[in-house]
């Protein structure tokens, strides 16, 4: 291992690794078959650089902010400073420009976070490469992978680098992504003539590409921008970014506040006309009510808003991909879910094992003593352990300190069980030499494996019970081979997985010649041996978080592709369903209709033996129901259903890269308990926009009718276009940015889902809206006639009248934080941003009132100190207002509370 970095450099762009020898591959990389040592793999790190393509940097923070402008209601400011410069109001043509200003500034700064700390949590589910190394299997980072390690490749895995494959088993790749061709290749590790070009070079495994089905293991040739990959990336760099729904919604409601905003601005223009108003003072007024009706801090809370909530679903394990699906989580109504592993531990352990027509317990058997006894008086026993040992990918390697095993759970618990009963696994399968291999997936349910003993191939096969039986024709017993008794395994099979087991087959058969390609034959008359039954507990906290789901309103479905007596135990025991309810198989999926399926997805939670197709079908019917569905997926063949899905949930440990790029949110730690976590976090989420929403709407129909009622009224201007524009971003901007930070309401888990064609804002917000506004509307004209009275001066009037809205927004920050309780009842500490916003603003509006330089830029002079009174008063209303109102809501809507406002 003395190869110098540039010695492999310059030994690869010599020759290419497919028309070399391994050996030849193996001395110029400088590896071997048992891998690099850590020691050396740092080096060659250190020294060759991190396999990464040159990143995607984020988008400028010119791009950015030239986002920012991109909105229908900053079209307005612009019109409005536009409108202003024409009619010589400088200072407010110059105030106007300078919010656009802070606005975008803000609104970038905000973005610039939100998109940066989203990437940071995409490196907690950066891709990650199984390899071997010093002779032992571990899981690294894609990123530290070097030229000469030996990667292990199997089914769903995205290659991680340029590989020249050593052993392949059915191996097939997807290399789409490289050569345009969409249907996979198969693969082998044949020595291949020099000029073979890419598409064609089968003994290579080259990155991006996808593992479609089988396994292999090869040497890393290159990394990084070296990789084939790399030299094209430019070109499949620019993927079209899709404007989420929440996008979507947001921009279809600015155009609408928009539109409405023009025509109303138009029409009081009109209207001011024919009263016989100026038109420069009218345009003022229209400027003013331009500005003062649309809600220019949405865009950045709604940012803000998102960013929390996935910072929050990232501590409770839920790693969301694409911030507007923060929103989607919340809204769910049906979780469809996989069962092992993500229900269950995916830890397994043979109970029971059923042979020769005897049921025994793995617990009774005591290790060692007993084992040979219980060996010798079943004489089915030993080959049917030792199919389970030599059918089988994983590996125990035991220590004297510690047992360690890699591999599938399921197969590790038949070597454990294997060794239990007094089978060594490394000797049984070096005196079994393995000829081919067929190594397990889920649309197979088998595995098998052809070994060579005493001159004769025999071949061992291991899988889902119905799918052994059916390639079985005897079966061992103590008499030796009988012809099958398929109804009594079956119906043993039946007996185990009844009991919650996860059973599997085992049989076996000697078979003369293979097929010339290697490969393994499709099994049939085979010799059935017996079962195993492995129990796999519940994971902790997963019946709570089912139990939580039912409080929530949302349905969970259990989807998974074991037995259908298996999943209805398991589903009982964790209550999606009860004892005795249907379970739908993949079998029945396949004589039922779409329509038909519609019906059954209403009340059929298990669905047992499916593939990745019925998953799909499953996801589609229950959207056409109506419901938002999530859904669960691990393997290769599940990125369908998990892109059709409205949110996509992959595993981060034990899923595939593929079904991980296709999903929506990534589970850190595979447990449905934080699926209902990131939901709670959702709904969160989306009452804190609701409630920034409606404290800025609030706001904004104040502004209007104010300075409707003003026109109405013959009075003069109420705001200036520049007093507007304050009101709305810096008093408003700091406290609707708090309101993103709002913890959980109580109950937010406890009521059923929002009625997804819901808008942002309900009925009853905009009826309390349009109440709130209609008060403080009052409340400012008031204090302002009264101002107007006492100090016969325009500005201190304005000034008194601005004001009167400040301290109504402070008190109206309050009732924003929560939609049915009593403002009393929440504690003022849980948001502490929002007491220090409102602090902020209202002294913020008192140094705007007596500094020189706000005094002349928001034309404000001081009024009498005697009026602060009766604005607090006044202002103070909208709490009544509010408190009314919820307590209406409350009383209409559940079992009664106690008390009116304030109690
Ligand atoms: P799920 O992940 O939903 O439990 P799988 O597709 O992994 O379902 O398993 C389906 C069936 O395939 C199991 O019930 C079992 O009988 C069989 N099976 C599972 N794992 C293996 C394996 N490693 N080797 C052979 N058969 C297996
Ligand atoms: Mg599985």
């Amino acid at each position: 291992m003395t190869a110098t970095m540039e010695q492999i450099v310059d030994w690869n762009a010599e020759q290419g690794a497919h028309a070399l020898e391994l050996d030849a591959v193996e001395a110029g990389l400088g590896t071997g078959p048992t891998g690099l040592s850590d020691a050396e793999a740092r080096t060659r790190l250190a020294d060759y650089g991190p396999n990464a393509l040159e990143e995607i940097p984020p988008p400028s923070t010119f791009a950015i902010m030239i986002r920012q402008l991109k909105s229908p209601l900053i079209y307005i400011l612009l019109i409005a400073t536009g409108v202003t410069l024409l009619l010589g109001e400088f200072v407010d043509a110059a105030v106007i420009g300078a919010v656009l200003l802070i606005n975008t500034v803000l609104g970038t700064v905000q973005e610039r976070k939100a998109e940066l700390s989203v990437r940071a949590l995409m490196d907690l589910v950066a891709p990650r490469a199984r390899v071997l190394r010093a002779d032992r299997e571990q899981d690294v980072d894609s990123v530290e992978l070097v030229p000469g390690d030996v990667v292990l490749l199997e089914s769903g895995v995205r290659v991680p680098a340029d590989i020249r494959l050593a052993t392949t088993t059915g191996l097939r790749i997807d290399e789409s992504l490289l050569t345009g061709e969409s249907t996979a290749s198969a693969k082998n590790a044949t020595v291949l003539n020099p000029d073979v070009v890419l598409a064609d070079r089968t003994n290579m495994a080259y990155a991006g590409s996808v593992v479609v089905s089988g396994r292999g293991r090869g040497y890393v040739v290159d990394t990084g921008a070296r990789t084939e990959l790399g030299t094209i990336a430019e070109r499949i760099r620019d993927e079209p970014a899709q404007a989420t729904p929440l996008e979507q919604r947001l921009a279809r409601f600015s155009k609408v506040v928009a539109i409405v905003v023009l025509v109303a601005a138009g029409l009081a223009f009109a209207f001011g006309l024919a009263r016989g108003q100026s038109a420069a003072d009218m345009f003022l007024v229209s400027v003013s009510l331009a500005v003062g009706a649309v809600p220019e801090g949405l865009p950045v809370v709604f940012t803000v808003a998102l960013a929390v909530g996935v910072r929050r679903m990232a501590k409770r394990s839920a790693i969301i991909r694409e911030l507007a699906a923060v929103e989607t989580v919340g809204s769910a109504t049906v979780i469809g879910s996989d069962k092992t592993g993500t229900l269950t531990q995916n830890r397994m352990t043979v109970e029971r094992i059923w042979a020769d027509g005897n049921a025994l317990d793995l617990d009774r058997a005591e290790p060692g003593s007993d084992a040979a006894g219980m060996l010798d008086g079943h004489p089915a026993l030993h080959p049917l352990l030792l199919t389970g040992v030599l059918a089988n990918e994983a590996n125990l390697h035991s220590t004297e300190s510690e047992p360690a095993a890699t591999g599938d759970p399921t197969d590790v618990a038949l070597l454990v069980a294997a060794e239990r009963l007094g089978i060594n696994v490394d000797q049984a399968r070096r005196s079994h030499e393995p000829v081919a291999e067929l190594p397990f997936e889920s649309e197979r349910q088998y595995a098998a494996s052809v070994r060579r003993q005493g001159g004769r191939n025999v071949l061992y096969v291991k899988g889902a019970p119905e799918r052994v039986l059916a390639m079985s024709a005897t079966q061992l017993t103590a008499h030796g081979v009988e012809p099958l008794d398929a109804e009594g395994a079956a119906t043993a099979a039946r007996e185990l997985a009844a009991g919650g087991l996860r059973v599997l087959a085992m049989a076996y058969r000697e078979t003369a010649e293979l097929p010339s390609d290697g490969t393994v034959p499709e099994p049939s008359g085979l010799t059935f041996l017996g079962l195993q039954g492995m129990l796999d507990p519940p994971r902790p906290g997963v019946q709570e978080a089912i139990d939580g789901c039912r409080n929530a309103g949302i349905r969970v479905l259990m989807i998974t592709g074991d037995h259908a007596l298996t999943a209805r135990a398991i589903a009982t025991r964790l209550g999606i369903a009860a004892a005795d309810s249907r379970v739908v198989t993949g079998a029945e999926l396949a004589t039922i209709d779409d329509s038909e399926l519609e019906l059954i997805v209403r009340d059929v939670s298990v669905y047992a033996r499916v593939t990745p197709d019925d998953k799909l079908r499953i996801v589609h019917a229950a959207q056409r129901n109506g419901e938002v569905v999530a859904v669960t997926g691990d393997g290769v063949n599940d990125a369908p259903a998990l892109k059709a899905a409205d949110i996509g949930i992959a595993m981060g440990q034990a899923g595939t890269d593929v079904a991980r790029e296709a999903a929506d949110m990534v589970l850190a730690d595979d447990n449905f308990a934080s699926i209902y976590a990131a939901v709670e976090e959702g709904r969160v989420t989306f009452d804190n926009l609701r409630k920034a929403t409606f404290f800025l709407l609030s706001t904004a129909i104040a502004l209007v009718l104010a300075i409707l009622a003003g026109l109405g009224l013959g009075w003069p201007l109420i705001f200036l276009p520049a007093q507007v524009l304050w009101l709305n971003l810096v008093t408003n901007g700091v406290q609707d940015v708090a309101l993103a930070f709002e913890p959980a309401e109580p109950g937010v888990a406890d009521r059923p889902p929002r009625d997804p064609k819901e808008g942002i804002l309900s009925r009853t917000l905009w009826q309390r809206g349009i109440a709130t506004g209609a008060v403080m509307a009052a409340g400012t004209l008031a204090i302002f006639a009264a101002a107007l009275a006492m100090t016969d001066s325009l500005p201190q009037a304005q000034t008194a009248a601005v004001t009167t809205m400040v301290i109504f927004q402070a008190f109206h920050a309050g009732n924003a934080r929560a939609e049915r309780t009593s403002v009393f009842r929440i504690d003022p500490r849980t948001n502490r941003f929002l007491l220090i916003a409102v602090a902020a603003a209202v002294a913020l509006q008192v140094a705007a009132i007596y500094l020189p330089a706000t005094q002349f830029v928001m034309r404000f002079e001081p009024f009498p100190t005697q009026l602060w009174l009766p604005i607090v008063a006044f202002a103070s209303t909208v709490v009544v207002v509010n408190e009314v109102h919820k307590w209406l809501i409350r009383g209409r809507q559940d079992a009664p509370l106690p008390g009116p406002a304030g109690d």
